[in-house]
This record gives C-alpha cells, structure tokens and sequence, in this order.
C-alpha cells in the first residue's frame, strides 16, 4: 500500500475519526456509568439513614437498635458530641471520627478494586448527634469497565480498519479498472470499455462517463483518420493535372501565351484543392460537444435573404424562377456560419441541378420547430442514390454530372450541420422530375 494513496488517506481519516469516536464514547460511558452507580449508593444509604434515624429519635435503646441494624445487614456508627456511643459489629471504616464532623454529607471512597459508599446524617434533636451508614466494599465495576474498554478499542479500532480496508479495495476494483483500461487505450486500440456497474451510484456515472469518453475519443480519431484519407484520395487528381501540366510545359521552350494558358490551369487546381480542404476542415472542425459553444442569436430569415442575394447573378443567367414561398421572421440559437452554409450548399445544388427557365421554390418558417423547404424542377436523384448522396465525395453519376463542378461534400456538410443543431433532414426526389429538401430544426 503506498503512502500517498488514496486508500491510505482514506483508511488514515477512517482510523482517526473511529478512534476519536470510541475514546469520546468510552469516556461519555465511564462517566455515565460512574455518576449512576454513585447515585445508586448515595440513595440507599440515604434510605438506611432515614430508617435507622427514625428508630433512634423513637427512643429505642441505642445498643438495640445497633443489634438490629446488624440483622438488617446495615453498616453504621452513632456519635454524639464528637464520640462513638455506638456501632453494627459489621461496621468497618477507619477512623470513623474523621467523617462524624461532616453534617449530611455522601462520600464516596474509591480504591481500584473497591468502592466504598459513606454517609453522614445529622440526627435532629432531641437526640443531636451523627449516624455514619457505610455500605461493604463493593467491587469496582467501573474500574472493571475501564480496563475491559481499554483492551476493546484498539481490538475494535483493528477490525473496524480491516473491514474499511476490505470495503476501499472493494470500492476501487473499477477505478483500477479505469486506470488499467485507460493505460490501454492508445491512438490504435480504442477497443477497452469498463463493464458497467447495476447499482445507481457515483462509480456507476465514473464508469459511463469514462465508456463516453472513449466513444467521443474514438470518433474524434476516426473524423481525423477519415479526414488524411479523404485529404490525401482526393488531392491525388487535381496534384496529378498540376504535375502533368508542369512537366508538358517545361518540355519545351514556349508562346508566353502557352505559359499563361498553363499558368491559368494551375491555378484553378490549387483554388479547387484549397476548396476542398476548407470545406473538409469544416467537417472536422465542430461536433457536438462543442458546437454549442458557438452557438449565437441568429436571425434565420436575415441570413437566407443574404446568402440567396449570392446566388440572385448565378439564377438569373440560368433563367431560373426563385420563388420565396413563405419567409418568417425567426431568430434562435445556432452557429451563423454554418447556417449561412446549410442555405448556400441547398440552394446551390438546386440551381446547379435544376435545367434553364426551371422554378425553385423556397419556404422558411416556424411551428413547434423551424422548417427550411427548398424544392427544385431538376434532374432529380435516383432512388436507390438517395442513401448515400449525404456520403462524403459522393456524387450521383459523375457522367451526367461532368459538366457540373463539385466534390460531392456539400450535402455532407449540409447533414453534418443540421445534425450539430440537433435537427434532421430529409430528401424526397424523382428523376427529371426534380428534388426536396426539408431541414427540421
Ligand atoms: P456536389 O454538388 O458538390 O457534387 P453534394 O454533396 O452537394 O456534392 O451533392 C452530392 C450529389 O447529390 C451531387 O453530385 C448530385 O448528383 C446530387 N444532388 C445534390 N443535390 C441535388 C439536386 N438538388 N438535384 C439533383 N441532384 C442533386
């Protein structure tokens, strides 16, 4: 056991405070047991002083009343004027005069293995004198007591510390548990979770926030995880158009117009790359046990108007109808920018989709929940798509897509948003017929 564990602490304060317990109650007891054992003897003394009190002052002859009180097993002496005019054959106190000054008076004599009760009535006149009424030598039983505590409390001290201790160890089996599954518990291996205990109690929530907390661990480690591979899969094309574009030009002397037409391809890889990567950090970057942190007042409406107003250029060259259906005034908690994103990535996609002179619809309000419904007369997704079409870098036949730009992340980062807001959203299409898009806040 080391020192400075907490079993040790806790058996170390345990100890203390039974120890400082029992010694308290020992104490509490002996005084309890001595204060009624002492008023045990001083009443009947009294009682016997009053008996023999009353047969002296009736006058009976002193030595018959001292035969008397022999019978009756009494204990006494009489004094008159500072002498012994009389005492039971069984009297026996040393100097029996010393305590024939006291006037009503108890005392009690102790040795270790005796007690000794002694009292002193004054008897009323006519007879004037002292009776002394002393009891035998009663064994010491508090003294007894005494001896008897002093060998039960470390005995009981010794076996209330091994049961604690018995108990603590009992106690940490799941935080040794915990500690031997944590030391496992690597970058690779997230495979360790602590059984959990039945009883509702303290260790039982150590244990679930612990399982927890491997969980969160676990999927903060496969995003990263997916995040490489995706990174390092989808930055293979446009690096590879780079190097080819770099090695086709340097083969030869060219034009200067040759070089910016080259130039120009470049360039449009590295902005898609730096593209792709911003949106995949995006992906990354929030998750539920953050977002919140971000969350900010949001105006809903203020930010569809201005995130369509992007798209008002985009729309119009494609003659496309953007009809607002229904737009509340709503404001709530959430995180602004990737709201901004859900509007942008849903009515980008739609306009993307959707063939000239087509109608795209929108609708933004308010019940028990917030609904955004965005409805288009596009090219539609084909049912057996629709499951994985929110899959990073999906994109429904890229064949019928080429001539449309995307990586296939937006309705990943769409779902992924609505998700972090504790919302859901669903997608009903029909090929060429076109698409919906309901977000449930
Ligand atoms: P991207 O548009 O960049 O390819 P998304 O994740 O936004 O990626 O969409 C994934 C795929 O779902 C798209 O490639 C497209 O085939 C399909 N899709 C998304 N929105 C629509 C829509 N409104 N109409 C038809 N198809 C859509």
């Amino acid at each position: 056991m080391k020192a400075n564990s907490l079993k040790t602490r806790v058996l170390f304060w345990f100890g203390g405070v039974s120890a400082a317990v029992l010694i308290l109650f020992s104490f509490v007891f002996y005084y309890l047991l001595d204060q009624s054992i002492t008023l045990k003897i001083q009443t009947q003394l009294y009682k016997q002083a009053i008996q023999i009190e009353d047969k002296i002052t009736a006058r009976e002859p002193i030595e018959q009343v001292l035969q008397n009180l022999l019978a009756q097993d009494y204990e006494a002496s009489v004094f008159k004027t500072g002498k012994l005019i009389g005492q039971s054959k069984n009297f026996h106190l040393s100097n029996p005069g010393f305590y024939a000054r006291y006037s009503d008076r108890f005392v009690m004599l102790k040795s270790e293995k005796y007690l000794k009760g002694i009292y002193v009535l004054t008897l009323s006149k006519p007879f004037n004198g002292k009776l002394i009424v002393t009891t035998h030598e009663i064994n010491n039983t508090i003294e007894d007591m005494a001896d008897t505590l002093l060998t039960l409390i470390p005995m009981l001290l010794l076996t209330l510390l091994f049961l604690g201790s018995k108990l603590i160890d009992k106690i940490l089996v799941p935080v040794k548990h915990i500690t031997k599954t944590a030391t496992e518990i690597s970058i690779n291996n997230f495979s360790g979770t602590i059984s959990v205990p039945d009883k509702e109690d303290e260790i039982k929530a150590l244990v679930e926030a612990f399982n927890d907390m491997i969980v969160r661990l676990k999927e903060g480690v496969d995003n990263l995880n997916r995040f490489n591979s995706d990174v390092s899969h989808e930055l293979k094309t446009p690096l590879t158009v780079i190097k080819g574009e770099i090695e086709i030009t340097l083969r030869k002397l060219r034009k200067p117009n040759e070089y910016i037409k080259s130039i120009q391809t470049i360039a449009y890889e590295a902005e898609q790359i730096e593209h792709m990567v911003k949106n995949l950090l995006l992906l990354t970057k929030y998750s539920k046990e953050n977002i919140t942190r971000t969350f900010e007042h949001c105006h809903l409406d203020a930010i569809l108007l201005s995130t369509l107003e992007k798209y008002d250029a985009t729309g119009k060259e494609k003659q496309l109808h953007l009809n607002i259906e229904k737009l509340e005034p709503i404001v709530t908690e959430a995180n602004p920018m990737l709201l901004s994103m859900i509007f942008s990535n849903l009515i980008d996609n739609a306009i993307k989709y959707t063939p000239k002179h087509k109608n795209i619809t929108i609708s933004l309000y308010r019940d028990e929940k917030i609904h955004f419904i965005i409805k288009d007369e596009g090219i539609g997704i084909p049912k057996e798509k629709l499951s994985k079409i929110t899959d990073r870098f999906y994109r429904v036949d890229e064949s019928r897509n080429k001539k449309i730009k995307g990586f296939g992340l937006g309705l990943s980062i769409v779902k992924n948003s609505v998700e972090l807001h504790g919302g859901e959203m669903t997608i009903i299409s029909a090929v060429n017929q076109g698409s919906t898009i309901h977000v449930v806040l």
